[in-house]
């Protein structure tokens, strides 16, 4: 039945617009009540998002300072076992703040806005890529179970539903609890990961894959991902997240 027609369909409304008058929808970046003709953004904020435009890193697609650079330093070392990746947003502080509460509050809501951006933003790289199958980056199940989702895993979803393609949640899981990697140096985010993966049904994992997370630094975590994919038959692995910081 449709929305507004017949009983139930009033009954739908009605609850709806409570839940509205009860929590309204806030802009993701700056948390002003958005108004009614007001996207999933506010119009303030939406003019001042901070897109992640060329010249940026033909491997990682970081920002980079100067146009002639085709890769940042880090990937000029070649040392990615991905193929190729790109964030939408720079991860600068009202980002920052956003992805946090995004993650921590259970503002969980947040992620129809990133996921909208991402296919927008990704979807030159979408064409050129083909991916069979989105896999997000898993989270270990006691740390899934205590916030209550994994974002990435969320995030991928709703990528799956607006762009078709299918989701894959199950095959690549995180076997082991490991240390927040902001709080650690390249070397040892490596080290952290060691083992941190596990496929869980190789028969089933595809050739083309697109990795699904929220943010991208060093790119330990898409690596080691990407990495363990190859050796179970993966063929090019690309990946996607919704911010990175500066490449240099
Ligand atoms: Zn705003
Ligand atoms: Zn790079």
């Amino acid at each position: 039945m449709g929305r507004g027609k017949g009983r139930k369909g009033y009954i739908f409304e009605i609850g709806e617009s409570l839940l509205e008058l009860l929590y309204p929808k806030r802009c993701p970046i700056c948390e002003k009540i958005l108004g009614r003709k007001e996207g999933r953004v506010c119009d303030g904020c939406r003019k001042k998002l901070p897109y992640i435009r060329e010249p940026r890193c033909m491997s990682c697609g970081k920002v980079l300072k100067r146009e002639e650079q085709e890769y940042c330093q880090s990937c000029e070392k070649g040392l990615h076992s991905f193929d190729q990746g790109i964030s939408t947003f720079l991860y600068e502080k009202k980002l920052r703040h956003s992805i946090h509460r995004m993650k921590f509050q259970n503002r969980r809501e947040y992620l129809d806005f990133y996921a909208e951006e991402m296919v927008r933003e990704s979807r030159r790289y979408l064409l050129a890529w083909k991916p069979d199958v989105l896999i997000p980056i898993p989270m270990y199940r006691r740390k899934e179970k205590a916030r209550g989702y994994n974002q990435s895993r969320l995030l991928a979803e709703k990528f799956g539903r607006l762009t078709g393609i299918e989701v894959d949640c199950k095959s690549v899981i995180r076997c082991r609890e490991t240390l927040p990697q902001k709080e650690l140096t390249a070397q040892e985010r490596k080290k952290n990961l060691k083992g941190a993966f596990q496929i869980t049904a190789p028969e089933r994992i595809k050739k083309r894959i697109l990795l699904i997370d929220d943010i991208y630094t060093t790119g330990a975590t898409v690596d080691a991902v990407s990495s363990l994919l190859k050796k179970h038959g993966a063929g090019p692995v690309y990946f996607l997240t919704i911010c990175s910081g500066n490449g240099k």
